[in-house]
């Protein structure tokens, strides 16, 4: 049982709410953090499970380009990553064949984009500039690029982000040397060393407040502070098990407004590359593979081209994942095998000889996250702004979902917005007689 009164008191131990109370700890501040999981990181979730060749990402795995926050935290805590790189190929229709661009007919879309006047969802925009049948196919890759890559549902995902993105350039993949939760179990390390204490498998019910003044609530205990920094994810918070009193109505029906997105990850260990082997390919040479599409219950595939891993990693997302919320781990494994089977034409068997390990969560299903990431929804920059404007220099909102631009929904998104508003509450703090 905690005495002390803070002067912040953050919320969620992930990205966002570590960096925000190391930079809040190191204005000389008494900083609490109070998190759900028995471990920091939270969507940063990398595991040691035995049978596996290396450490594995259950959530967070790729740097989405040079971005500069994370890069910057990276050599400051001597952590390296290797370019992801190789070769996209598609199952379709029995046979294997390489992929030239993410999106089939990629031309005609941009066309299609440069006729837009106001931002729509990417539905409407299907349906009021696509409708036509020579564009079938254009819109159903689209529609399998929101659900795999943002996670997302169209009918709320932005058509101008979905431009940005598209035509934004190609931007290099990284992944993380020994994984991301080196991030984490730094930032966690720095963030101890500057007296911040934390309390692990809390999770807060309630948050009683006026200004400069909070209670918050936890299954164990009754914490005091003057402010507090809500960092949990959108998912937390569009299902209300965070009671605000007095409520915040403003705020969340803002947040039901986002876009979160669901996602199921599972990786396979196998006792070698079999997909480098012509013989489970069709005859195709595969060696550089590192995304594989295709149209079956896990659709998307992806290999550690170009280290040598002998892991595939299975990604089922947006509402198809959300509809699978409480299926067990048998099954998520099984569809996962049967996919690949098919994919590579083998005896189910034979398959199975060769798995070593498996790994999988599913996010949506876990009540800490209710999904995996945030998307761009129309409007989405108005709503983010509105959500991260504090009450009452009293409580503040940051994570990956209230970080408005192309990361939204990235590790980088997460420490940005962490920072950001960390350093708009210490000059609050500066600003007032507290
Ligand atoms: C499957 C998957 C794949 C991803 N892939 C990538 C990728 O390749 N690249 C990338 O950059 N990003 C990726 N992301 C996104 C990235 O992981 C997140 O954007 C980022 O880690 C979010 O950080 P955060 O601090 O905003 O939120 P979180 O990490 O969710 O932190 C919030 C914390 O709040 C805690 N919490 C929740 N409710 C309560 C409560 N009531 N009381 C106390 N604590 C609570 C949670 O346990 C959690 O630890 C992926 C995410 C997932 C799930």
């Amino acid at each position: 049982m905690s005495t002390t009164r803070y002067d912040v008191i953050i919320i969620g131990a992930g990205a966002a709410g570590m960096l925000a109370a190391l930079e809040i700890a190191l204005t000389g501040r008494v900083v609490a953090v109070i998190e759900a999981k028995d471990r920091t990181g939270g969507r940063i979730h990398t595991i040691n499970y035995t049978g596996f060749e290396k450490p594995v990402e259950m959530g967070a795995e790729f740097v989405h380009g040079d971005l500069p926050t994370t890069v910057n935290l990276f050599e400051k805590a001597g952590i390296k990553k290797h370019s992801a790189t190789g070769e996209a190929w598609e199952y379709k229709e029995g046979a294997l064949e390489k992929r030239r661009d993410f999106i089939e007919d990629y031309d005609a879309l941009v066309k299609k984009f440069k006729s837009l006047n106001n931002d729509i969802s990417v539905a409407d925009f299907m349906k009021q500039y696509l409708a036509d049948s020579q564009y079938e196919e254009l819109r159903a890759s689209l529609k399998n690029y929101v659900q795999g890559y943002y996670a997302g549902d169209i009918d709320k995902a932005s058509t101008y982000a979905l431009y940005e993105e598209l035509t934004g350039g190609e931007e290099k993949d990284y992944r993380v040397d020994g994984g991301y939760g080196q991030l984490a179990a730094w930032l966690e390390k720095q963030t101890r060393a500057k007296g911040v204490q934390f309390f692990l498998l809390e999770e807060v019910r309630e948050i009683n407040w006026k200004t400069l003044d909070v209670e918050i609530v936890t299954n164990k205990q009754t914490l005091h502070g003057k402010k507090v920094l809500v960092t949990v994810s959108i998912g937390v918070l569009q299902s209300e098990m965070i009671r605000f009193s007095p409520a915040l109505p403003g705020k969340m029906s803002a947040a039901k407004k986002l876009g979160f997105g669901h996602a199921i990850k599972t990786n396979l260990q196998f006792t070698g590359p079999f997909w480098k082997d012509k013989a489970f390919t069709r005859g195709k040479k595969m060696s550089k593979l590192n995304f594989l599409f295709s149209n079956q219950p896990i659709p998307t595939w992806w290999t550690q081209h170009p280290r040598k891993e002998a892991l595939l990693v299975g990604w089922l997302a947006g509402p198809p994942a959300e509809s699978v919320t409480t299926v067990a781990k048998d099954v998520v494994v099984e569809n996962a095998m049967q996919s690949l089977a098919q994919i590579f034409s083998m005896e189910p068997a034979l398959l199975q000889q060769k798995l070593l390990a498996a790994a999988w969560y599913n996010w949506s299903a876990d009540k800490h996250f209710y999904g995996a990431y945030s998307y761009s929804v129309v409007d989405g920059e108005a709503i983010i702004k509105s959500m991260i404007e504090p009450v009452e220099n009293t409580i503040y909102f940051a994570g990956e979902g209230l970080h408005h631009g192309n990361e939204i929904g990235t590790v980088e998104a997460a420490l940005t917005s962490g920072r950001n508003v960390a350093r708009q509450l210490i000059a609050q703090f500066d600003s007032t007689i507290y």
